[in-house]
């Protein structure tokens, strides 16, 4: 077996603490990385609270992982050691259902296996970044570019790939009005996203200390959501809209900013059902979707477009010992916009 360290979730009401444990010796197509960084998703403090009623412990999270490869299978032919790595939201799938046949893997009609806190196809639970290493399936490994601070790269992983994904898939780009909601770990990636694609973007926020910033990250305008005139003024001219925020809002509100059979994205979960009034999506043929993470194919185009472009997160660093801290400051948005753990720092 493979001997790992790492910070776990004995229960939802216990901290993180330290963990010893152990990961599967690599099979022939299995890349072992030595974590250097791992990003803190809001996904991680709901798993480990046991907040979406499916947590098994003990949890180690993690699942915005950059390492360097330490050793390879027999049959790995995409790695060599020493190269700079990421892992992300999945480190499995059946392979063979259409959704995988797609490159879709994320979709898995039998069940994409998560970094952390499920059972996965050798048997074993899955334990995400939080440690020092971790063992992954070659086609689930992503390659990532020595051009860019490799700790700013880590939220690629999911808040990245979370929102490139639907605004490649809605074909966002110039000559299209497109709104982001939410300016946090998610929404501020979605905003150098489309700014990039060269949409002219426009930042909702609830908060007006945000103003300045979602401009700097590359906002052509800034909607303050509470303030029903400038709601008002925005009335049916948009493209598209992605939704990146989970806490309970008015929906409704945004739906009628959207044209005529635009659509509108969700990527933020709320964890109880949001009142939709039918009405906004009849009387303009208006479309409601979502979408989750990419496909591992699309997670690598989405990290060589940003090593091209010069595209990271706004990170804050943290050490391992103050995971704990770090999550409570994410429950309180009080974050500029991830927070990056320096995996050294659990030596
Ligand atoms: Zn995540
Ligand atoms: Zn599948």
């Amino acid at each position: 077996m493979t001997q790992s360290r790492g910070y776990a979730a004995q229960s939802a009401t216990t901290p993180l603490a330290p963990y010893q444990f152990q990961r599967r010796d690599p099979k022939g197509r299995d890349v072992v990385v030595e974590i250097m960084y791992c990003g803190v998703c809001h996904s991680d403090i709901h798993s480990a609270r046991n907040e979406w009623k499916n947590a098994v412990y003990p949890m180690v999270p993690g699942h915005e992982i950059i390492g360097r490869v330490t050793a390879v299978g027999s049959e790995v032919t995409r790695f060599k050691v020493g190269e700079l790595v990421g892992v992300g939201v999945i480190v499995d799938s059946c392979r063979s259902c259409p959704s995988c046949k797609a490159g879709e893997e994320q979709y898995c009609d039998n069940g994409a296996t998560l970094t952390y806190g499920v059972t996965d196809r050798h048997g074993d639970i899955t334990y995400g970044g939080y440690s020092n290493n971790i063992v992954v399936d070659e086609h689930f490994v992503l390659k990532v570019s020595e051009k860019l601070n490799p700790a700013a790269v880590a939220p690629l992983l999911c808040a990245g790939i979370t929102t490139y994904s639907p605004l490649r898939h809605w074909k966002v780009g110039p000559g299209m009005k497109v709104g982001i909601v939410g300016l946090g770990g998610l929404g501020h990636m979605a905003l150098k996203f489309a700014h990039s694609f060269g949409a002219h973007t426009v930042q909702f926020t609830t908060s007006e200390s945000k103003i300045e910033d979602a401009k700097r990250l590359g906002a052509d305008e800034v909607v303050i959501s509470k303030d029903a005139n400038a709601m008002k003024k925005q009335a049916s001219s948009f493209d598209f809209i992605l939704d990146t925020v989970s806490a309970p809002h008015d929906i409704n509100a945004l739906l009628q900013l959207l044209k005529r059979d635009a659509t509108y994205a969700q990527v933020g979960l709320p964890d109880t059902p949001p009142t939709l009034f039918m009405g906004d999506l009849i009387f303009k043929r208006r479309n409601m979707s979502g979408s989750i993470i990419g496909g591992m194919a699309e997670t690598q185009e989405m990290l060589d477009y940003c090593a091209e472009k010069g595209i990271v997160s706004e990170i804050e660093m943290t050490s391992i010992d103050k995971i704990n801290e770090a999550f409570e400051r994410v429950v309180k948005a009080d974050v500029k916009y991830r927070f990056v753990i320096d995996m050294a720092t659990l030596k």
